[in-house]
């Protein structure tokens, strides 16, 4: 763990030191959960916003797009139960003082349990070989059972005390459990207590309660309220999409894992309204669809998992989370839920309009149920991030060694795409190298290098992950031709001027990567 904290540390540097991320406010010494997205940052960002966006929007006729503003009507979210429900569990370590969610504590103590059991099959498969029959071993060995059990304890207490709304119930797991602080190891808690994640503010110059409104925790509700809008002008037929990306804010109170859990994030959410009745078909091919959308990018199959909720959520009748290991284990990355229709008979309910839709061919008029999937940008430019840090040992041409920091983002999502080197800064070279920064920039973010040497130019794209670096010498002045060298492989071609274009946009064109996303 210590090992794997260390990465986590230095990933949290370099994406500072390399213009990724900045706490908020730091000259102020910071804004507690709430980070800015620098030059570079922006851009990957931006990318993986594209990916989403068009893999949702323009690859399917029958979703669309909406941007929809982060005040809402204060109804809106009694309706939708975040003013009565939207509470995690708090507790409180009497000595360390630390703050947690309780839920989230006894989460990290099944999961340790997996990993137990994991271990132990681990062992029996490399002493086994060939012959190690997993399902049967899973079945009789005594401490893998031993522990399953606990682990199955520990889910239905915590179902019936969540159901219950019991937080003794929820204390006594912690208690029964000998569940330490992460931090101290001291077992001195505090009771459970529920805490509203939402943030509230005053809408106008009035400073009564009446004109008390939310900054939204969730872009879902945004669509719902639009349902008939969107379904009316662009006269959709069920099945259909409405996505959209924009910012959330929830007062979370375990805000430690930099950009994993923020105050103020954003989400890319997508809800799909079904026919009633066939939801569930529908929940299967979101979930194909999405672990599919991860896997396109290429970070290993491996990393990520599904996570069936045991508890579904008060709108829910089925929900999964696709979880992903990032430094610090397997944690959620994205949400899909199949929230039949309770969202929008909730808000007709509140607001006495009509949200249903008029089936033609049914000739009836019901409430659509909706299958969300909820992905969580920053947590998607973490995976990202995360995956991408690289130390190599690389060996030189003269036979020493060298350590090379390269970030293997996927070369389509990449910030830079393209940096532009004049060997030196003179004889002609930088005008050359302008002219084709000049000619490239209107299809690729290109970046225009001219400091130190060429092996530390190298060196400081490699760090930000640019895929491919081209340098201009004097022989380019007479034959148009550049020197290519690319990022993972290290590789380095002449090619002509004239080509650059066509090849750089083979590699990257994020076609490449939608292509692989049809059925
Ligand atoms: P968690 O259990 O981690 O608090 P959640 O189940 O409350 O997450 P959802 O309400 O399903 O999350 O939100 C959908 C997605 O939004 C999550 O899968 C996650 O990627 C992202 N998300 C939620 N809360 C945060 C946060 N505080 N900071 C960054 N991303 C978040």
């Amino acid at each position: 763990m210590a090992k794997q904290d260390d990465v986590f540390k230095k990933l949290v540097a370099h994406a500072k030191e390399y213009g990724f991320i900045f706490q908020s406010s730091e000259i102020y010494d910071g804004l507690s959960a709430v980070y800015d997205y620098g030059q570079k940052g922006v851009e990957l960002k931006n990318n993986i916003k594209e990916y989403w966006w068009k893999s949702m929007v323009y690859m399917h006729e029958n979703i669309v797009g909406i941007d929809s503003a982060i005040f809402m009507h204060p109804k809106t979210w009694k309706a939708s139960g975040h003013v009565d429900a939207f509470n995690d569990p708090l507790i409180d370590n009497k000595d360390s003082k630390k703050r947690y969610r309780a839920d989230v504590l006894i989460e990290e103590q099944r999961e340790k349990f997996q990993v137990k059991i994991n271990k132990e099959v681990a062992k029996a498969a490399k002493r086994f070989g060939e012959s190690f029959d997993k399902e049967e071993f899973l079945k009789t060995n005594q401490r893998v059972l031993a522990n399953q059990a606990k682990i199955d304890e520990i889910t239905n207490r915590y179902v019936t005390a969540m159901e219950n709304d019991d937080l003794n119930a929820i204390k006594q797991i912690i208690l029964d459990y000998e569940i330490a602080d992460p931090v101290s190891g001291s077992r001195n808690w505090t009771d459970v207590r529920q805490f509203n994640l939402m943030f509230d503010t005053r809408l106008g110059s009035v400073t009564d309660d009446a004109a008390k409104i939310y900054l939204r925790p969730e872009t879902a509700q945004g669509i719902f309220v639009n349902y008939l809008n969107v379904q009316k002008t662009g006269r959709m037929k069920l099945p259909f999409g409405i996505a959209q990306i924009g910012k959330a804010f929830r007062n979370e109170i375990v805000a430690r894992q930099f950009i994993f859990r923020m105050r103020e994030f954003e989400q890319m959410e997508m809800q799909f309204f079904v026919q009633p009745g066939t939801e569930m078909k529908w929940f299967e091919y979101w979930k194909n669809k999405r672990i599919k959308w991860h896997n396109a990018l290429g970070l290993g199959e491996e990393k990520y998992r599904f996570h069936d909720h045991d508890k579904v959520a008060h709108y829910a009748n089925a929900a999964t989370d696709i979880e992903f290991e990032f430094p610090f284990g397997f944690k959620e990355l994205e949400g899909i839920h199949s929230r039949t229709d309770f969202d929008l008979k909730q808000h007709q309910e509140h607001s006495n309009k009509k949200l249903q839709y008029f089936d033609n061919e049914k000739n009836e008029s019901y409430t659509p149920y909706v299958v969300e999937t909820s992905i969580g940008l920053d947590r998607m430019f973490l995976t990202v991030l995360s995956n991408a840090y690289t130390e190599e040992e690389i060996i030189k041409e003269n036979g020493s060694k060298e350590q090379r920091l390269v970030l293997k983002i996927p070369i389509f999502l990449a910030p830079i795409k393209l940096a532009i080197f004049p060997l030196i800064k003179k004889d002609g070279l930088p005008e050359k190298a302008h002219e084709i920064y000049n000619k490239l920039k209107y299809d690729f973010n290109c970046e225009y290098e001219e400091k130190d040497t060429i092996g530390r130019r190298y060196r400081r794209q490699d760090a930000i992950g640019t895929p491919f670096c081209i340098t201009i010498d004097h022989q380019s002045l007479e034959d148009n031709m550049v020197t290519l060298r690319e990022r993972d492989t290290m590789k380095q071609e002449r090619v002509a001027i004239d080509d650059l274009h066509k090849i750089v946009s083979q590699r990257i064109d994020m076609k490449i990567l939608l292509k692989e996303l049809e059925d």
